[in-house]
């Protein structure tokens, strides 16, 4: 309403002056305005700038996505804690990328980047359903092993090719990494993940486990079905006897997998990034967690509120 109300308030404006030498934003060259938009902190842009004139508002919209590129981590709250109304900047970002959505070609977005704001599972849908050309898809660590709010959205996702997520999402939704080349994975890889891993993407080249927990066979079973794997990072990951055991709280004592035999099936990557136990102070620490990036475990409710 308050769109149209400015629209209807600046034609009538010219109507009453006619013809005049003052030239309107609409008459700006678009690229240049875009480098203007671009420039202008979120919360001018949603509530001042895109109330200026038509070119700025769909200016706006287009900033929303620059490159095809949906950024969600721009509504996390630490980028707002000097806003103590960040919710309602937050809902009013949401509107703004849904009319973007609307009004864009499906297959205009190639990458979606998720932060620690977590929203409905209606709404990733929604994106979903307009992104099926999603091939980047990177979701942070802060969210932990929270996944289910993804898992109705991952099935219109088919073409993606570089993927960081929580383990548990590529275990129950695998059918949608069969063309990936490049993933990152954190949580617990327990022997069912890693027999998805090894069966279910026939095209990776490059696998991250950084700060996973492994089952004692997890690493080996992967490297079976990866002969032409090109970087392999493991970087913090620490082996465990019992997974079940180790999901969601972490362990004190790790196990020692069997490096010859890793170091065998392992000769032919290229790169291949690991710890020296004695040398990392991550991974000589007494307590080892999987999710050490997560926000908002059970003591903190705000980062469980879904949007
Ligand atoms: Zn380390």
């Amino acid at each position: 309403m308050r769109l149209k109300a400015a629209r209807l308030s600046r034609a009538a404006s010219r109507a009453e002056t006619g013809p005049t030498m003052v030239r309107s934003w609409d008459d700006l060259d678009y690229d240049i305005l875009m480098g203007i938009i671009n420039r202008v902190p979120w919360r001018c842009r949603l509530y001042v700038a895109c109330l200026v004139s038509k070119s700025l508002l769909a200016a706006v919209l287009d900033s929303l996505s620059p490159c095809g590129v949906i950024n969600l981590t721009v509504i996390d709250s630490h980028k707002l804690k000097n806003n103590l109304d960040f919710p309602r900047f937050q809902r009013r970002y949401l509107c703004f990328l849904k009319h973007m959505l609307d009004i864009k070609p499906v297959d205009s977005c190639s990458a979606l980047f998720i932060g620690e704001t977590v929203l409905k599972p209606h709404k990733y849908v929604y994106i979903a359903k307009r992104t099926p050309s999603l091939q980047r898809l990177v979701i942070s660590e802060a969210l932990g092993y929270r996944h289910s709010c993804f898992m109705q959205a991952m099935r219109y996702w088919r073409k993606l090719k570089k993927v960081k997520c929580p383990v548990d999402l590529f275990v129950f939704c695998s059918v949608c990494f069969e063309k990936v080349e490049s993933l990152q994975l954190f949580g617990v890889v327990n022997d069912a993940a890693a027999i998805a891993i090894r069966d279910r993407c026939p095209r990776l080249r490059r696998l991250y486990l950084i700060s996973c927990a492994l089952s004692v066979t997890a690493l080996s079973t992967i490297l079976d079905g990866h002969k032409r794997l090109e970087v392999l990072d493991t970087r913090h990951s620490f082996c465990v006897r019992d997974c079940s055991k180790t999901a969601r709280i972490g362990i004190s004592q790790s196990v020692e997998w069997n490096e010859e035999e890793i170091r065998c099936k392992a000769a032919g990557i290229k790169l291949h990034l690991r710890c020296t136990k004695q040398r990392c102070p991550k991974c000589s620490a007494t307590w080892k967690c999987c999710y050490p990036k997560m926000k908002g475990r059970l003591t903190n409710y705000r980062y469980w509120k879904y949007i």
